[in-house]
């Protein structure tokens, strides 16, 4: 959700992850959510391969790599080269139905239709907000509901629909990380979403930013930067992550470039050290929030098992790898981590390990008691920082009027649906 590491100074704001307004009891229920998450908190940190998968009639086509689809059509004797062909028209085409791919055979096209879908996420709503965000709501196959967020940071001169556009994307449908202040984690972890979902959520974001401005050239992806700050912890379902990553960054994919690319997680150092290693140049953002374990930990239980004293290794090493700045993500918190001690120590953190610093004031939430501190209080947190010469960017907003958190639109559709249900039966 928060940051443009990739250009800090410009301070547009991100809230691709804030709380849903969801069903809350009162303290007994929110506590025993709470535990429940806990106890879930564990799958991801011991036990990945617990996480629940979804297993689709057909895979879909935006999870096959160049490599795989070739093998598949090798098998069905068809040429290597109509593994090209196809992603060309699947990626830059836009083809949206298996006959618009008019220079594969019919019998082609019709085994491509028994054998994958095309398209594992389809459109359920585009809310379009005043203040230019926009935000989609994806149903995918099981009918699970997943949300996409387009941010533009509109630019002088150009107009909105030149703005420059970062896409915020999820990877889980829901999350077991269980954060006090976040609620996309509250109903806990559905499962994982796949490579071919991750990809689907960029393709979908190309279909709508098509119809609005039309592209210079056809290989162009319709966006300028990729968050992976959307609902869930990117870090706990890596491998569909970065196949799903490997495919947007391939030349016969969308051709994105890694360094526009921002991985934001909650702070699981193993694969920290991992994405450390992986041949692309993620950029890397943390979402540190307490700047002591004390304080961490009384809202990130993810900081029981990986300390600062583990974590913060982990980004200076990230940092080293990759020669860049990494993103230290913070909430303001009243009363919670907004004191101006809390302040300095960020600032020596941040300081340390050369890193940027995103303050966001915290996007309130029914049902929760968190609320964000004054505009006067943000402003001496952040003075803390900037008079150390850190580099820093406290947050405006934008996407209220849409609800623009991800995970609300999601939760009130579900609770729509529960609702139609309930009336009708
Ligand atoms: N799990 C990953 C990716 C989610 S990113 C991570 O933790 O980084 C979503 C970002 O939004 C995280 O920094 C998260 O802490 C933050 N966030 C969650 N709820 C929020 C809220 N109510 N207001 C502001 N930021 C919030």
């Amino acid at each position: 959700m928060p940051g443009l590491p990739a250009e800090p100074a410009r301070g547009s704001s991100w809230f691709c992850h804030e709380l849903p307004p969801g069903p809350r009891g009162g303290d007994d229920a929110n506590n025993s959510r709470k535990e429940s998450h806990s106890a879930q908190l564990n799958a991801p940190l011991t036990a990945p391969s617990r996480t629940v998968k979804f297993a689709p009639a057909k895979p879909p086509l935006t999870g096959e790599t160049l490599e795989s689809l070739t093998s598949r059509l090798k098998a069905q004797g068809e040429p290597a080269f109509r593994a090209k062909q196809i992603l060309e028209w699947l990626y830059k085409k836009r083809a949206r139905s298996w006959d618009a791919m008019t220079n594969l055979p019919k019998g082609l096209r019709a085994w491509l239709g028994e054998t994958f879908s095309l398209m594992p996420a389809s459109l359920v709503l585009n809310r379009h907000s005043a203040d230019v965000t926009d935000k989609l709501l994806l149903e995918l196959e099981d009918a699970s509901l997943i949300e996409t967020v387009i941010i533009r940071a509109p630019q002088e001169g150009v107009g909105v629909d030149r703005s420059r556009k970062t896409i915020c994307i999820s990877t889980q449908v829901g999350c077991a990380m269980a954060c006090s202040f976040c609620a996309s984690g509250l109903a806990g972890l559905k499962r994982d979403l796949s490579a071919g979902e991750i990809v689907a959520q960029l393709l979908q974001v190309c279909y709508c930013e098509d119809e609005r401005t039309p592209r210079a050239k056809a290989e162009l992806a319709s966006f300028d930067n990729i968050v992976v700050m959307g609902m869930g912890e990117p870090l706990a379902n890596y491998d569909a992550l970065m196949t799903a990553l490997g495919i947007v960054n391939a030349d016969w994919g969308l051709g994105f470039g890694a360094r526009r690319i921002t991985i934001s997680t909650s702070g699981l150092v193993p694969k920290i050290h991992q994405l450390a290693g992986e041949p692309l140049g993620f950029r890397l953002a943390i979402s540190l929030h307490g700047a002591t374990d004390e304080v961490r930990s009384r809202i990130m239980p993810v900081n029981k098992a990986y300390p600062l004293a583990k974590l913060l290794p982990a980004v200076r090493a990230f940092g080293e790898r990759h020669g860049r700045m990494v993103t230290l993500e913070f909430i303001l918190i009243e009363d919670v981590n907004d004191s101006p001690g809390q302040a300095s120590k960020l600032r020596d953190i941040a300081g340390d390990l050369h890193a940027h610093v995103n303050l966001i004031p915290y996007n309130t939430v029914d049902g929760l008691p968190w609320k964000r501190p004054s505009p006067e209080r943000q402003e001496a947190f952040a003075d803390v920082l900037r008079q150390a010469g850190i580099s820093v960017t406290l947050r405006r907003e934008k996407g209220h009027d849409i609800a623009a958190a991800c995970g609300q639109l999601r939760l009130k559709t579900e609770k729509e649906r529960e609702k139609t249900v309930v009336d009708s039966s």
